[in-house]
């Protein structure tokens, strides 16, 4: 959530899991502006019909991001929201405007801005399935060089919208869940953080996810400010694992509000 040019603030979410509803309410959200889908798997894509209500507080459309395979999968899913005229009755069913991320875009690393803020697709691979991680940031504020807007104009830091960071900086931050491996040329996407939020899934190997000695692992050679371990089993009892942990990486935890003070 971030406040942009015109004073207006902005919700973006990283996937809609079946728990959707009950997380905004919790956190208190009045608004979504735009989904960033990292996969289409269920506990990251079954809550997309929840956003219907923030449609009718804000009467606007909510933009959804997503590779062609996982937006493949949404059509499929919620052909009620996709082809609303089929359905038998008009129902009140979310607005949506899909945008379907194309393979050389997200090859390129072409990031998405929005409200002045910055979303870069980061190709992972989740056992053999290709997912994307997030790398989000302030427009025009680091990046990395050879990186575009969806202008096709450079990014670069005598765009007049540089922001420079305070202390106590999150951004940028790679959102990077549901991993097993690191595909050789998303590395580049990943140097330069100061937040990296990692699958990690127990200590057991797991064919589609991290073990915890593979997340610390990749985390050590990533080296971001803080790293946040996410999407663990019942398996890794929170204190006493984050008591091991460097004091660089933590696990996360459910309601984890992570603040990035901003100064123009
Ligand atoms: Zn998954
Ligand atoms: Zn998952």
């Amino acid at each position: 959530m971030w406040t942009d040019d015109t004073n207006q603030d902005r919700v973006v979410l990283i996937d809609a899991g079946p728990d959707l509803r009950a997380q905004a309410i919790r956190a208190g959200l009045m608004r979504c502006d735009a989904i960033f889908f990292t996969h289409n798997h269920v506990d990251h894509m079954f809550g997309l019909d929840e956003v219907r209500r923030f449609n009718a507080v804000q009467r606007t459309p909510i933009e959804i991001i997503a590779d062609e395979h996982t937006m493949a999968s949404l059509r499929r899913v919620y052909q009620h929201i996709f082809e609303r005229e089929r359905n038998v009755n008009d129902s009140f069913v979310a607005s949506l405007i899909p945008n379907t991320l194309p393979e050389r875009e997200i090859e390129a690393g072409v990031a998405i801005i929005r409200w002045g803020m910055s979303f870069t697709p980061i190709r992972l691979l989740h056992g053999r399935l290709p997912v994307l991680g997030w790398r989000i940031e302030k427009a025009g504020s680091t990046g990395v060089p050879e990186y575009r807007s969806t202008e096709g104009q450079r990014v670069t830091d005598e765009s007049p919208s540089v922001l420079r960071y305070s202390g106590t900086s999150v951004l940028p931050l790679a959102y990077c869940t549901d991993t097993s491996a690191i595909p050789t040329e998303s590395w580049a996407r990943l140097r330069g953080l100061r937040t990296l939020v990692l699958d990690c899934l127990r200590e057991r190997k797991h064919p589609t996810h991290l073990t915890i000695d593979e997340a610390v692992n990749i985390a050590a050679e990533i080296d971001a400010n803080q790293t946040y371990f996410i999407h663990m089993s019942h398996e890794l009892p929170h204190e006493a694992t984050n008591a091991r942990l460097p004091a660089n990486m933590q696990l996360a935890h459910d309601g984890l509000l992570l603040e990035d003070a901003l100064t123009a």
